[in-house]
């Protein structure tokens, strides 16, 4: 009645999120194209429920924080000029500020939605950061950590570091190991995000400064429906942030 039982290390799309769980053979067909399987003996069940558990976590957080932190977020909103994009950002000025350490997201920010490496024009200014901050003080913070990208990371800008296997933002997670790597106090991060919810909650609950990219790599011929799904997602966080933030 009972099949052979499986320990199922499933790898969900993000890359990041990543545990145990236990199968029957039946669902290696059902998730062949996302997990792998070795051999293990305790009760079954599916990955699914707890996929969706962690989401519907991660949302509850989310509007838990976005009501703690509206006025900061609205500020970040209202502080930082428009139309920025990253290489516009000057890597001197930022030290001159006291910024030691430079953590970016990298969809939209780097490259658009889903690229494996960041866009072309950005290869000088990152070379810039390095020569600035030193490669041991970038990281990479994003809640895709694909491995096609560490290893691009790895190859051509050696030191700095793509950060992985923490919670995703708005967990703070990801800037509060970045503090404990380099030893730096959260005044001297500088977090770049093209994400109010996401990236601007992490920053705010961290105490992270942060520069909002309000003009993103957007690369709309290719992802036609995933880049109209963000570019309404940072429009509909914009308006709710500046609207929520009256209250007091
Ligand atoms: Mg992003």
């Amino acid at each position: 009645m009972v099949g052979k039982l499986k320990k199922v290390d499933y790898l969900a799309q993000s890359g990041i999120l990543q545990f145990s769980v236990l199968s029957l053979d039946f669902m290696d067909t059902i998730y062949k194209d996302s997990i792998h399987c070795n051999f293990f003996s305790l009760p079954s069940f599916s990955p699914f429920p707890l996929i969706l558990m962690e989401l519907l976590k991660r949302i509850f957080f989310s509007f838990q924080m976005l009501h703690r932190y509206r006025h900061a977020l609205a500020k970040i909103y209202h502080n930082n000029p428009h139309n920025v994009q990253l290489r516009q950002i000057s890597p001197a000025i930022l030290k001159q500020k006291g910024i030691a350490v430079l953590v970016l997201d990298f969809d939209g920010v780097l490259a658009a939605h889903g690229e494996p490496y960041p866009v072309e024009e950005l290869h000088d200014w990152l070379n810039e950061c390095i020569s600035t901050f030193g490669s041991t003080q970038i990281f990479i913070l994003s809640n895709k950590p694909l491995q096609n990208r560490i290893t691009y990371f790895n190859q051509y800008y050696q030191g700095v570091r793509y950060i992985a296997e923490v919670k995703k933002k708005p967990y703070p997670d990801g800037l509060q190991k970045i503090m404990v790597l380099t030893g730096q106090s959260s005044e001297t991060l500088m977090l770049v995000d093209d994400r109010l919810l996401t990236g601007g909650l992490a920053a705010c609950i961290a105490n992270v400064p942060m520069i909002y990219i309000t003009r993103p790599y957007v690369l709309l011929s290719k992802r036609p429906l995933q880049e109209l799904f963000f570019m309404m997602l940072r429009f509909v966080e914009r308006r709710f942030i500046q609207l929520y933030s009256w209250l007091r």
